[in-house]
């Protein structure tokens, strides 16, 4: 080969994912929270869970938003590299069949219009398609989209990161109602862009939505770089 790939992990040249970095992928244990998935000190559900549960169903993350997969995260981001996102889907079949959710269709987070003509392509999509394809869902991206242009999440603090997001997605019922819908994104910091996203699925009549990211930011990671 003329160009062999590089390991979007950590460099290493003839891989696009590497043995060292598929073992490395830092994962979420337990106990993390019933419903988020956020790992805490005890069993059953997180603080927030308890005052102010989410609408979705469920959620959970394949990875810790670190090395090696958050270099991955942003060689999907930025290069396009669509070979690492089959490699990173096809690590995270296992995971979520191990979860046995129930699932009718799958749909990604989308980017804003200006996102998407500026970058070309949505990155979620480079991993949701090719696992939505090893999972026998129907990839059903133009489902949901952005009704309005919101500004970049980093460096936002939670309250404006909701306030940022809230109604800024809409969903088409002909395609989600009464749908148990996998809707799956890149990176969960706050939650706050997914908890809008099930918002728009579920006022279009989805029956329920367990949410998938590939990574999980944690509180070591500071919101004015996630
Ligand atoms: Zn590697
Ligand atoms: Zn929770």
């Amino acid at each position: 080969m003329l160009f062999p790939p590089i390991c979007g992990g950590c460099g290493k040249a003839g891989f696009r994912w590497c043995s060292t970095c598929q073992e490395r992928a830092p994962r979420v244990v337990e106990p993390f929270c019933e419903k988020c998935g956020i790992p805490i000190r005890h069993v059953g559900l997180c603080s927030k869970c308890q005052s102010d549960p989410p609408a979705y169903r469920l959620m959970r993350s394949w990875a810790v938003f670190d090395s090696p997969v958050q270099n991955a995260l942003h060689t999907i981001k930025y290069r396009r590299n669509v070979g690492l996102g089959d490699s990173i889907a096809i690590q995270m079949v296992d995971f979520v069949r191990s979860l046995q959710w129930k699932l009718d269709i799958m749909i990604p987070v989308p980017l804003g219009s200006k996102r998407l003509k500026e970058r070309g392509y949505n990155q979620v999509g480079l991993v949701a398609r090719p696992l939505a394809h090893e999972l026998n869902l129907e990839y059903k991206p133009a489902a949901l989209w952005k009704s309005r242009e919101t500004r970049s999440q980093v460096g936002l603090t939670i309250s404006q990161r909701h306030e940022n997001v809230s109604n800024a997605y809409q969903a088409n019922p002909s395609v989600v109602k009464r749908k148990s819908i996998l809707l799956m994104d890149d990176v969960a910091t706050t939650g706050s862009t997914i908890s809008a996203c099930t918002a728009a699925l579920l006022s279009a009549g989805a029956l329920e939505i367990y949410a998938l990211t590939i990574a999980r930011a944690l509180s070591h990671h500071d919101l004015t770089r996630v």
